[in-house]
C-alpha cells in the first residue's frame, strides 16, 4: 500500500488527489491536509461571491473527497503542526499545493499607511476568510482605488460598486455587505501601467462592469492604440479590448463610477497618517512592450487602495524556493525525491481553476512513473501523523466535520444567499462541537 500526502485542498491538491485516486485505486491512500477545516482554497477564499456558479466546481472536489481512497484531514498547518520533513518519513510521495497566499507588494514609499491593504486581504475580507475578518477597510472616502490589471483588480472594482440588491444570490459575508451598503466609495479607480492591449482581463468579468445598476466604466479614448492594431491580440484579449472600447461610448449617467486610468504607475502614496492619495507616474510603452516613465506626475484622491498586483507562496523549512518566481523551486512539479508541487505553488499565481487540473494530472504521472502502481510501500501515513499530532495536541477535522460546517453554514444563510459564511477558526470548531 502507498502513502501520500496532498496538502493544500484548493483546486491543485484536488485535482491531484483526484489523479492518483485514479492511477492507485485500493493500492493507495491519499491524504489532503489543509491547514483549515473548511476545504477548497481559493474556491471558497478568492473566487468572487458574486460569482457563484463557478464555486458549483466544488462538487467535483466532493466526489474526490468521498472517494474511498482519500482522506481528507484539516485543521492541520504543515510548517507549524508538522514539518515537510516529517510527512516525508510518514509518507511515500508529499505534494505541496498551497497556493500563494501572500500579496505582492509595490515596493513603493507610503505603502504601509493605513487605508493600503492587499488584494487578498481585501478578497478574504469580503468572502469570509479568517485572518482578514477584522480588516475593516476604509469606506468612508468617496474615492478608492485598485491597483492592477488582471480580474482581481476587476473583482475588487465590481464589489465596491455593487448595490445591496446586485449582491443578492451570492455569498458575500454579512459584515462585507453591511460595510459596503454604507460605503461612501463613488469612484473606484484602476490603475495600470500599461494600456488596454496589455490587459489580463478576461471578457466575462469585463463585461459585468457594463452592466452594473449605479456604477459605470469609464476609459479615455485616448489611451487606445489605433482599432485596427485589435486584430493582431488573441481572440480572448481581442474581445476584452472591445469591450473596454465600448465603455468609451457609454453614458456617464450614474452615481457611480469605475475610472480605468491606463499608463500609470503608482510611485508613492501619501496622506496625513494615513493613505489619502497615489502619486502616479505616466507611462508610455517601450521597445519590449515594458512599461517606461515619462516622469510626468500626477495625483489620484483614494482613501481605500487596493493592491491587487500578484501573490507568492510563503517558503516552507526544507523546501527548495525559487526567491525570483517567489514560488517552490522545482521542474515540471518535482522539487526533490519523492516532493512534488502543483498549482499556483508550483507555477505562481496564474491561469484558471482549469488549468490546476492538467498540472495535477501530470504531477501525479511523474509520482506513478516513481511508483507503478501496484509496487508496495513501507510508510505508515495518516496513522501515525494522526498519533504525532496528538501529541502535539493538534486535533485534526475530517470530512464528514466539513459537512457539519456547511450544514450550519446553510441554515445560516439570509434569504436569498446559499450560505452565511463562518469568519473565524472558532466558529468552525464550535460548529463541530469542539
Ligand atoms: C481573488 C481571486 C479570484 C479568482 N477568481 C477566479 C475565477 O473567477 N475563475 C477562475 O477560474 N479562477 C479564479 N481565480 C484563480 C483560482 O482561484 C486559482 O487558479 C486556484 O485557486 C489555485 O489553486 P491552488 O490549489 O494552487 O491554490 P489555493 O486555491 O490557494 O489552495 C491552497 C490551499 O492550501 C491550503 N494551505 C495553504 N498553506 C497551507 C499549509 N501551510 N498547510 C496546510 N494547508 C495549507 C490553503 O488553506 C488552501 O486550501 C481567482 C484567484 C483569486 C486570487
Amino acid at each position: 500500500m502507498r502513502h501520500f500526502a496532498v496538502v493544500g485542498s484548493g483546486p491543485a491538491g484536488f485535482y491531484t488527489a483526484e489523479a492518483l485516486e485514479k492511477a492507485y485505486g485500493d493500492k493507495a491512500r491519499i491524504d489532503i491536509l489543509d491547514r483549515y477545516p473548511v476545504p477548497y482554497g481559493l474556491i471558497r477564499f478568492g473566487v468572487a461571491p458574486d460569482h457563484q456558479s463557478l464555486k458549483a466546481v466544488s462538487k467535483r472536489y466532493d466526489k474526490v473527497a468521498e472517494s474511498a481512497g482519500v482522506d481528507f484531514i484539516g485543521n492541520v498547518c504543515v510548517g507549524t503542526d508538522v514539518s515537510v520533513a516529517e510527512l516525508l518519513e510518514l509518507y511515500d510521495a508529499v505534494i505541496l499545493a498551497i497556493g500563494a497566499p501572500n500579496d505582492r507588494r509595490l515596493g513603493i514609499p507610503g505603502e504601509n499607511l493605513p487605508g493600503v491593504v492587499g488584494s487578498a486581504e481585501f478578497v478574504g475580507w469580503y468572502n469570509g476568510h479568517p485572518d482578514f475578518a477584522d480588516l475593516d477597510p476604509p469606506l468612508d472616502g468617496a474615492h478608492a482605488a485598485v491597483v492592477g490589471a488582471g480580474n482581481v483588480a476587476l473583482d475588487c472594482a465590481r464589489i465596491l460598486s455593487k448595490t445591496r440588491h446586485e449582491f443578492e444570490g451570492s455569498d458575500i459575508v454579512g459584515h462585507a455587505l453591511e460595510a459596503l451598503e454604507a460605503s461612501a466609495v463613488r469612484t473606484v479607480t484602476i490603475l495600470g501601467r500599461r494600456g488596454p492591449h496589455q490587459i489580463a482581463m478576461t471578457p466575462k468579468e469585463l463585461g459585468e462592469l457594463g452592466h452594473l445598476e449605479a456604477a459605470v466604466p469609464i476609459i479615455d479614448p485616448a489611451d487606445f492604440p489605433p482599432v485596427e492594431s485589435d486584430e493582431l491580440l488573441e481572440p480572448g484579449l481581442r474581445k476584452s479590448v472591445g469591450l473596454l472600447r465600448g465603455f468609451a461610448d457609454l453614458p456617464h449617467n450614474k452615481s457611480k463610477q469605475i475610472l480605468f486610468d491606463f499608463f500609470a504607475k503608482p510611485v508613492a502614496i501619501e496622506g496625513d497618517g494615513k493613505a489619502e492619495r497615489i502619486i502616479v507616474e505616466r507611462t508610455e510603452l517601450d521597445e519590449k512592450g515594458g512599461a517606461r516613465g515619462t516622469g510626468q506626475t500626477y495625483e489620484v484622491p483614494a482613501s481605500l487602495i487596493v493592491t491587487a498586483i500578484g501573490y507568492s507562496t510563503p517558503p516552507l523549512d526544507g523546501v527548495a524556493y525559487d526567491e525570483r518566481g517567489t514560488k517552490f523551486l522545482n521542474e515540471n512539479g518535482r522539487i526533490a525525491d519523492r516532493l512534488y508541487a502543483v498549482g499556483w505553488a508550483r507555477r505562481g499565481p496564474t491561469g484558471t481553476i482549469g488549468t490546476n487540473r492538467p498540472d495535477g494530472y501530470e504531477v501525479a504521472d511523474q509520482v506513478v512513473a516513481a511508483m507503478p502502481a501496484g509496487s508496495a510501500g513501507d510508510r505508515p501515513g495518516a496513522e501515525r501523523l494522526k498519533r504525532l499530532l496528538a501529541e502535539r495536541g493538534v486535533m485534526p477535522t475530517d470530512y464528514d466535520d466539513w459537512r457539519k460546517i456547511e450544514e450550519t453554514e446553510t441554515t445560516r444563510a439570509r434569504p436569498g444567499s446559499p450560505r452565511e459564511k463562518f469568519v473565524r477558526q472558532a466558529d468552525w470548531l464550535q460548529a463541530i462541537g469542539r
